[in-house]
């Protein structure tokens, strides 16, 4: 294919405030009845004043110093002026010269992805459209909704790309705290710019993709674009500078009109709110203290501290509060290591077992629910004890798993299920000899079979002693008698 693909984003993100952005009106994104957190400010009557959510402008910052922005000393709000039915007051506060972050970058893989700004303003009301009637209804719950617009540089290249960008970032705004970002409720909605050429300088005709609510449709979406600009381009025809819809059932882009230049929207700064000013840089270093470890912090950390596969790494970044709790389990561990020599091998061979178990069996027993509701009652001190007889080879794998279930409904202490429940482990040479012998004498043509050289006869034998004694017998022990037997008859 001779066209190269370039690509940028606009994404919006509701922010996470307990009030509006400009009034008191409570920031409820599950509000059901409609126009119920509204008041004159954003409903955009005549005479009222603004005034600037502080905790807002925090959350933009912060989002800002996370992704690599400079934050300016000054900036403003300006008004951005339009008409739609959802839209009070006929103009949008929002920011047009002066954001409040500036030049950031996020990094995908090893790539840099610039960003060009990261604004704030406020979210529009919602329509709703009557079905088979002349009319449509409007919710103004949403509007004046702290929003941030963050715009990156048209520096990716492919739809994977892009969704990879989207998904990092969501993880980035859930880590600060900022925004729950979930795509689904519109709390985070992503738009694409995206043009096709043949690799020179002058980038070709963008068109701009929206309505795509999941990672899964803006991937879709770019893929669908790429092949119907790139079948125009090669039967001569010209692309036309508009806004595309994504239609997830049908899985195609639709015209919606064509595309509005800045100039359209008649900005001007907005006379009723102050022009922001970091006066010391006091004010910036305490939002910067407040920034947590980052997703891409954190799986170098883990690669280097506990050297585990980064497959599992991924998993416990992305579930923030299991990569913790294996944190707090670890850490269970210092003492014990210590009396065993502290060997590296030691401490990495106990973190991959604790990583399988919390991902494979115990996120199995949680189906979906997470590890920090207060439901879950498996301490990390009676997990790591857990873990300690696996490794130690006091339980086998079978009888691991009912302990974990057992942990996962009572919170008990594992070695207490253990012994409560008869579940240790039989190492006592006489009494695996014992179920051997009644193993052996009951199947007669395996044993020959054995002594005829079939090696699966073996394996059939050892399966059945280990069925009699219900996953306890000690698989070692059961493999030296079992040889030792059948060799010497
Ligand atoms: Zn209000």
């Amino acid at each position: 294919m001779p066209y190269k693909t370039t690509i940028g984003l606009e994404i919006h993100v509701e922010l996470k405030t307990k009030a509006k952005m400009f009034c008191d009106c409570k920031n409820d994104p599950d509000e059901k009845e409609p126009n119920r957190n509204v008041c004159p400010i954003c409903l955009g009557h005549p005479g009222t004043l603004p005034v600037i959510n502080r905790e807002a402008v925090r959350r933009v910052v912060k989002t800002g110093l996370a992704l690599n922005c400079k934050i300016p000393e000054y900036s403003k709000f300006d008004r951005k002026n339009y008409f739609y039915p959802d839209l009070p007051k006929g103009y949008q506060i929002s920011q047009y010269d002066q954001p409040f972050c500036l030049k950031g970058y996020l990094k995908i893989d090893k790539k840099k992805i610039g960003i060009t700004r990261v604004h704030l303003e406020e979210d529009t009301g919602k329509l709703i459209h009557a079905q088979n009637e002349d009319y449509s209804l409007v919710d103004f719950n949403r509007a004046g909704i702290p929003l941030m617009e963050l715009v990156t540089e048209p520096d990716i290249n492919s739809a994977k790309e892009a969704r990879q960008f989207a998904e990092e970032l969501q993880m980035i705004l859930r880590y600060l705290g900022v925004s729950d970002a979930d795509m689904e409720k519109g709390q985070m909605r992503v738009e694409v710019n995206i043009s096709l050429n043949k690799g020179e300088k002058k980038l070709g005709t963008k068109v701009e993709i929206k309505n795509l609510n999941s990672f899964r449709s803006v991937e879709r979406g770019i893929d669908f674009e790429i092949k119907r600009q790139t079948d125009f381009l090669e039967s001569g025809k010209n692309i036309v500078q508009e806004t595309r819809g994504w239609d997830d059932n049908k899985g195609i882009t639709v015209s919606q009109r064509e595309k509005e230049e800045a100039q359209d929207y008649r900005y001007l700064p907005e006379p009723d709110l102050p022009m922001h000013h970091f006066k010391t840089t006091d004010a910036l270093d305490n939002i910067r203290a407040e920034i947590p470890e980052l997703p891409q912090g954190k799986r170098e950390r883990f690669k280097k501290e506990y050297a585990i596969d980064e497959k599992n790494i991924e998993v416990l970044v992305q579930n923030r509060e299991l990569g913790e709790y294996f944190e707090k389990t670890m850490s269970e561990f210092s003492n014990w290591l210590k009396e065993e020599g502290n060997k590296k091998e030691n401490f990495s061979k106990i973190a991959k077992f604790c990583t399988n178990y919390l991902i494979t069996d115990l996120q199995g027993l949680l189906a979906g629910d997470k590890i920090d509701d207060k439901d879950f009652i498996i301490t990390p001190e009676n997990f790591a004890e857990y873990i300690t007889l696996i490794y130690q080879g006091k339980i086998s794998s079978k009888i691991a798993k009912m302990v974990l279930a057992e942990m996962y409904k009572s919170g008990a202490d594992p070695s207490q299920i253990i012994e409560e429940k008869g579940w240790a482990q039989i190492e006592d040479y006489g009494e695996v000899e014992k179920i051997i012998q009644e193993v052996i004498s009951q199947n007669n043509k395996a044993v020959e079979d054995f002594k005829k050289g079939k090696e699966n006869a073996f394996q059939f034998l050892i399966g059945q002693i280990m069925a009699k004694s219900r996953g306890k017998a000690h698989p070692e022990i059961v493999r030296e008698i079992l040889k030792k037997t059948l060799t010497k008859t």
